[in-house]
């Protein structure tokens, strides 16, 4: 069963696909993950998307299409959550493609959504690990031992892009270009809606029993 987690920044999309990934056995892609890989691996594509990146801006579809088609094609065989990705129509658009020549169906699209202040809040204390990229939290998720990732010992550090001038950025970036995707997918009649406001640990049992119903449809 493949799916996607759409949202604004903040909803949590990233923390469900970790959660759910690690209890069902999906394969969690992150489309800002594989981004990230390319500028730490210092890679040509990395060099090209850094600045766009930390601007709070969305880099080029068909790069993006490219690093997730790469992945999904590595991983087809298994359930794939798809995180933050697609983030246009055009993407949608080659999504269709990619999934195509693959023989691959999207289950369902999950919508995760909160309000602009709760996406300040969230994102402004969101910490990543540098080197595996499992994400804390200052206030909702601390690690166990500070400035440390509880996996694998790795230094927590809070994103460029996770400064304030660049999340309005990436607000401003989700509702000119994110927010018709919604329209899209339900007109397909794959769209579910989740209320994602709550602290995460609240949420979990009514998450659970979503991917339960989308499961035995
Ligand atoms: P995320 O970790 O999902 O918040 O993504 C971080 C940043 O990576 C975004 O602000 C964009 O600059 C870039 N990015 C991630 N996913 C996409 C996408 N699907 N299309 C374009 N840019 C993306």
């Amino acid at each position: 069963m493949n799916l996607i987690f759409l949202g604004q920044q903040g909803a949590g999309k990233g923390t469900f696909a970790q959660y759910i990934s690690e209890k069902k056995g999906y394969v969690q892609i992150g489309a800002g993950d594989l981004l990230r890989a390319e500028i730490n691996a210092e890679s040509e594509t990395g060099k090209k998307v850094k600045e766009i990146i930390n601007a709070g801006k969305l880099v080029s579809d068909e790069i993006i299409a490219e690093l997730v088609a790469k992945k999904i094609e590595k991983e087809k065989n298994k359930g794939i959550i798809l995180d933050g990705f697609p983030r246009t129509l055009k993407q949608a658009e080659l999504l269709e493609g990619i999934l195509e020549k693959l023989n691959l169906k999207i289950k369902a699209v999950i919508n995760f959504s909160v309000s602009d202040e709760i996406t300040f809040e969230r994102i402004g204390g969101r910490l990543n690990c540098k080197n595996c990229g499992k994400v804390f939290h200052k206030k909702f998720l601390p690690p166990k031992e500070e400035g440390k990732c509880d996996e694998c010992g790795g230094d927590l550090i809070t994103r460029d892009d996770d400064k304030r001038e660049a999340i309005k950025q990436r607000l401003e970036a989700y509702k000119e270009q994110t927010k018709p995707l919604i329209n899209f997918y339900k007109e397909k009649g794959l769209l579910k809606e989740f209320n994602a406001e709550p602290i995460f640990e609240e949420l979990k049992p009514d998450f659970e029993k979503l991917i339960e119903e989308i499961e035995n449809k």
